[in-house]
């Protein structure tokens, strides 16, 4: 955790993107970096390894994408995307829930969480904490165990941390605002 926060400063704020008024957090920059791509997914790694057994991690799409696989394999746990409407093949479970900007319907295989099944939910940012609700309440339908919820980045001021408040741990490896 200490070596990441020597990286922490590669991401960058972008005013006013995707819309007047908003500050978007853009992680490309830290993990475009060699040493601060490792960093941040040793430092991910370290947080979840502190919450027992998992046998999935759960990415949401897009950046979920890219940062949950490397945590999983370094667990020794499977992937699981839950994606956007639309872009999964088979039978779907499905939440509708509201973005910062607008809403948004995520998805997930029916027959990728097993019931007793211990899944990490992973993602880039938690802002108003909508996205990871609903990819909780997906994991949870099917019978799945939330046994953590795993963020690089974490906006506080928009109240992601309390509209999530339950027994589950909750970490970001940084916070802004
Ligand atoms: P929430 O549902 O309001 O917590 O928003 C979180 C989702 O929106 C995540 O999937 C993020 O990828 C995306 N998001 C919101 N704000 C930002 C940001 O400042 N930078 C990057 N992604 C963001």
């Amino acid at each position: 955790m200490s070596d990441f926060a020597a990286h922490a400063e590669r991401i960058r704020a972008v005013p006013d993107w995707p819309e007047p008024g908003v500050t978007f957090r853009d992680i490309t920059p830290l993990l475009a970096d060699a040493a601060g791509l490792a960093a941040t997914i040793d430092a991910l790694t370290e947080v979840a390894s502190g919450w027992g057994p998992i046998d999935t991690v759960v990415g949401i799409e897009a950046r979920g994408f890219v940062l949950a696989p490397p945590v999983a394999l370094r667990l020794g746990a499977g992937f699981v995307p839950v994606r956007k409407a639309g872009k999964l093949p088979a039978p779907t479970e499905s939440r509708t829930y509201d973005l910062e900007y607008g809403s948004a319907t995520v998805e997930v295989h029916r027959d990728a969480i097993a019931p007793g099944d211990r899944v990490l939910i992973m993602d880039d940012v938690l802002a108003t904490g909508g996205t990871i609700a609903a990819a909780r309440d997906l994991v949870t339908s099917l019978g799945g165990v939330v046994v953590g919820e795993l963020v690089l980045l974490e906006l506080p001021a928009l109240g992601g941390r309390e509209r999530l408040a339950s027994d589950t741990p909750l970490a970001a490896l940084v916070t802004y605002g």
